[in-house]
This record gives C-alpha cells, sequence and structure tokens, in this order.
C-alpha cells in the first residue's frame, strides 16, 4: 500500500463545505492516496479577529503538507479584513496561477465548442504588488513592480507546463507598446525563454487585441502567460466565454507549496440548499492530483466527471432541457461521479494524464549577478503644486537653485509642460520636475546623493511641497527612465 499524501483541506463559506465534501467523497472514491487534514479560514475567522482571514496554528499544517485543497471564503464587507487569497499567494510565494480553460458544448452553451487554453498568470508582482499612495488632494498612484527574476520564473514555468503537458504554444501578452520598461522587461525575458525551447511556438500580442482574440476566437490560443493584471481580467473573459464559470478549478503554484480552488464565489444565495455545483472544486482537485504524483487517479476521476456531464446527469446552474437527462443536487451528482469511476467519455476526449510525466515544475528566476554599470545622474522631483504655480514661473525659480543639475523638463501626469509646451490647458497640481546632470542624454555625469539633497532643500526654502522623489539611472549608459511625452 502507498504513503498517503497528506494534503490541507479549508472547506470554506457558503456553498463551500458542501462542494468540498462531495469532492473528498469523490476522491476518497477514486482511491486518491490523500489524507486530508482539516483547518478553518475565511468568514468565522475572520470574524475572531483575525484580518487575514487565517488563524496562527492553521499556518503549521499548511508549511508541512505544502498542499491546499480550499473552498471558497466569504470575505467579510467593510475595511480592515485583508483577501485570504492574496495573503496566500504572498506568503506562501504561490507565483503562478494557473486557470484551464475548456469548453463543454453542448452540455455547457458556449459559442465556441472548441475552447482548451491554460492561462498562466504572474501572481506575486505588477499593480497588484499593493503599493499605493495618496500624493495630494486630487492624484493617487498605485506602482506597477515588475522584477526579472518575478519575469523569468513566471515564464519559464509556462514553457515548462507546455512541455510537460504536451501543448504546442505559448503566447505573451503585454502592453510593452506603451510600458516599455515593465512590460518591454517580461516580454524581452519572454523571447529570451522562448528560444531555449525550440519545439514549442511562441508568439506576442499586445494585451487589448489580445484580450479581444481570446473573446473572438479563443480556439486559437494554447498556452497564455500575462502579467498579474492582465491576467486577472482574461481569465474571467475566458471563463465567461466557455460558459463554464461553475466549473473551472485553479491553481496556484510556487516552489514549495500549492494551493487549489474553484474559480467561482461562495454563491451565498444557495447556501445550505444542495443545489451548487462541486465541479469547479473538483477540477481543482483533478489538478492537485497531478500535482502531488498521483496521475491515474486524476484520470479516473476527470474521466468519470466527464462521463457524468455527457450522460446529462447535471446540477440545476447547467441544467437545460436540451442535453439534461436529471438534474441534481450536489450530493446526486457527486454519486453520479462515483457511479461512474473507470468509465471514459464518448463525445469529449478523455483525459490521459501520463505516469511518470509531471515531476514537479519547480522554477526559479536567474540567480542574475548584476553586472551593469549603474550611475546616478539626475532626479525626478514630484510637487503638489496646490497654488497651481504657472509651469514657467516654477521653471524661473528653479532654475536660480544651481548646482550640478540641470532643469531639463517639467510634466505633469506623464505630459511635458516646461519648456515649450503647446498645452492649452496644463494640470498644474501634480508636477514632476526633472533634473539631469546634462541636458543631452548622452553626455550624462555621474552625481552624488548630496546634489540631490541640496536640490530639495532648496525646494523646500522655495517653499515647495515635495511629495516625492525618484532617482535617475544610467545602466551601461542605457537611460533607466522614460522621458516624459514631449521632451
Ligand atoms: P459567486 O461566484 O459566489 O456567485 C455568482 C453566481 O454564481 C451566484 O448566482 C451563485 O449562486 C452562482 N454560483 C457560483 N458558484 C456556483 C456553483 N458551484 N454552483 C452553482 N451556482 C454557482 O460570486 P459572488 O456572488 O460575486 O461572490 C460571493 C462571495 O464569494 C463574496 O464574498 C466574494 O468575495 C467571494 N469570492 C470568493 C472567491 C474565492 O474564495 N476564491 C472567489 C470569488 C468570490
Amino acid at each position: 500500500m502507498s504513503i498517503k499524501t497528506p494534503i490541507t483541506v479549508a472547506y470554506g463559506d457558503g456553498i463551500g463545505p458542501e462542494i468540498m465534501q462531495a469532492t473528498l467523497d469523490i476522491l476518497q472514491a477514486a482511491d486518491a492516496q490523500i489524507k486530508p487534514e482539516v483547518i478553518e479560514v475565511g468568514e468565522k475567522v475572520y470574524l475572531q479577529g483575525y484580518t487575514s482571514g487565517i488563524p496562527d496554528q492553521a499556518w503549521e499544517s499548511l508549511k508541512r503538507t505544502k498542499v491546499l485543497l480550499k473552498g471558497p471564503i466569504t470575505t467579510p464587507q467593510g475595511g480592515g479584513y485583508k483577501s485570504l487569497n492574496v495573503t496566500l499567494r504572498k506568503t506562501l510565494g504561490l507565483f503562478a496561477n494557473v486557470r484551464p480553460c475548456v469548453s463543454y458544448a453542448p452540455y455547457v452553451p458556449t459559442q465556441f465548442p472548441h475552447i482548451d487554453l491554460v492561462i498562466i498568470r504572474e501572481n506575486e508582482e505588477d499593480l497588484y504588488a499593493g503599493i499605493e499612495h495618496r500624493q495630494t488632494d486630487e492624484v493617487y498612484q498605485c506602482l506597477k513592480i515588475i522584477s526579472r527574476p518575478g519575469c523569468e520564473q513566471i515564464i519559464r514555468y509556462a514553457f515548462e507546463y507546455a512541455q510537460k503537458f504536451n501543448r504546442k504554444k505559448v503566447t505573451c501578452l503585454s502592453k510593452d507598446n506603451i510600458m516599455k520598461m515593465t512590460d518591454g522587461l517580461f516580454h524581452r525575458i519572454f523571447n529570451e525563454i522562448a528560444a531555449q525551447y525550440p519545439d514549442i511556438e511562441h508568439d506576442h500580442l499586445i494585451i487589448d487585441i489580445g484580450t479581444a482574440l481570446i473573446a473572438s476566437q479563443p480556439e486559437r490560443f494554447d498556452v497564455v502567460v500575462t502579467l498579474n493584471l492582465y491576467g486577472d481580467i482574461i481569465s474571467d473573459v475566458a471563463a465567461q466565454i466557455v460558459g463554464s464559470v461553475g466549473l473551472a478549478g485553479s491553481a496556484n503554484i510556487g516552489n514549495r507549496m500549492a494551493m487549489f480552488e474553484a474559480i467561482h464565489g461562495s454563491a451565498p444565495d444557495i447556501a445550505g440548499k444542495n443545489i451548487a455545483n462541486p465541479s469547479g472544486l473538483l477540477n481543482a482537485a483533478v489538478q492537485m492530483l497531478v500535482h502531488i504524483n498521483q496521475p491515474e487517479t486524476a484520470t479516473l476521476v476527470e474521466n468519470a466527471w466527464l462521463k457524468t456531464l455527457e450522460d446529462g446527469v447535471h446540477t440545476g446552474d447547467i441544467y437545460s432541457s436540451t442535453y439534461s437527462k436529471q438534474k441534481v443536487g450536489t450530493q446526486a451528482f457527486a454519486a453520479a461521479v462515483i457511479e461512474r469511476l473507470g468509465q471514459t467519455p464518448s463525445h469529449f476526449k478523455p483525459a490521459n494524464y501520463r505516469p511518470g510525466a509531471y515531476a514537479k515544475i519547480e522554477c526559479y528566476g536567474d540567480q542574475y549577478q548584476t553586472h551593469s554599470k549603474k550611475e546616478l545622474v539626475g532626479v525626478d522631483i514630484f510637487i503638489d503644486n496646490s497654488a497651481e504655480i504657472p509651469a514657467a514661473q516654477l521653471a524661473a525659480k528653479l532654475k536660480q537653485l544651481g548646482g550640478p543639475l540641470e532643469l531639463i523638463v517639467i510634466s505633469s501626469r506623464g505630459l511635458k509642460i516646461w519648456p515649450d509646451s503647446t498645452i492649452d490647458f496644463p494640470y498644474l497640481r501634480h508636477c514632476c520636475c526633472r533634473f539631469q546632470s546634462s541636458k543631452d542624454s548622452k553626455q550624462l555625469k555621474t552625481i552624488h546623493h548630496t546634489d540631490i539633497l541640496k536640490l530639495l532643500s532648496g525646494f523646500n526654502e522655495l517653499g515647495l511641497d515635495v511629495i516625492k522623489t525618484e532617482n535617475l539611472y544610467t545602466f551601461d549608459g542605457q537611460l533607466g527612465f522614460t522621458l516624459a511625452q514631449g521632451q
């Protein structure tokens, strides 16, 4: 007898307990070699005063088993409660969100009967790092943080996934035509890593046309890899067009831990009625079985589930008079799947997770030794110009400050407003004053932090309200900053 793999299980809120029980019943009947350990997370825990939704003792189980099967959670309304999912992703280093989107036509209506794509979304960086500030009465900012190791890790994961799961193509989605440095890095690293996988096709699309194509020609996609925010949006677009929001599962994968859950929420409107569809969580559990190296059991469960679907045994959410033969509740649906363990579908392509093919995908960003020569050559000083001092007057004051730094440009929201501005009504209340060691970007000389400090005390003496500074660097002589529009 093989040793059972301990897994941590959280039943969750709303319909969570019902669909988790149904899922565990199916796994048990399929003889999955798992040993569930139950932890409490979610609404009750939030209301006990744990603002992250997870009590201290739950971490012990998670860190030991390294696998979490999680029911949906209700985040209580009102301030102060942090998203449990974000906490888990960040604390456990779950850098990849893997969301398969598959059509189950005609049993689940969709315009696109042949969708079979997987979205691999970066999970830890981007605008979701949660670094936001209010800078003035009117202006707020959110920082988009993109790192080289972060890009390498997720993009390598996407190619490794494609290879292991016999996928043919990886498509990268980014907006590098606008965000040349952050999204540009993602695209560049995609090209670098794609070259290491010559057997897998690759292409890149700008996120806007990419999203439009996912919505209108989803069948042309195979594996899609993208940044956190875009991935969040396209995952929902894809789930919606396959029509199976209630059927899809997702995995959050890290090198040490992984979490599996349905993509839908806790559905409080139907909780406790024994009518919820457990398929989303069951599909997540199939991903989990593959992850913990029980591919035969994953195949057994998925095939029984597909057979149940094509036999027309449906829960209310996908019931139709044309394709359904029997309307069942949560428990009866689970019983129908259990009854079909060992059978294979005939309409759908049977699942076949190959034994030995899915050794855990472990991906790290390269331990990159930075060799580039980094030189401080200037500074952007942002001010809250609430008095709306006109740009030319502001420039005249700043030019008196002296020192090795020269005022090059003043911009507002990325647009040049001095010198030679052609904007009729510039927005003056949030200004970025750029100082460089030379006007000519090719002649930049190194400056010192003390030069910036002197400049800042000059701003202070002029009574200007500095809200932020951003150092300007070159790396091996290449500019490490973008120019303001019109600069
Ligand atoms: P939801 O997904 O819970 O429900 C949307 C609609 O789909 C409802 O009509 C619901 O009855 C139906 N539905 C969802 N899952 C179903 C299933 N398995 N079977 C049959 N019908 C199903 O989304 P919501 O109403 O926006 O959110 C409810 C709660 O869930 C909120 O507190 C939200 O924060 C939370 N939520 C949690 C997660 C998570 O834990 N990963 C994800 C999304 C939402």
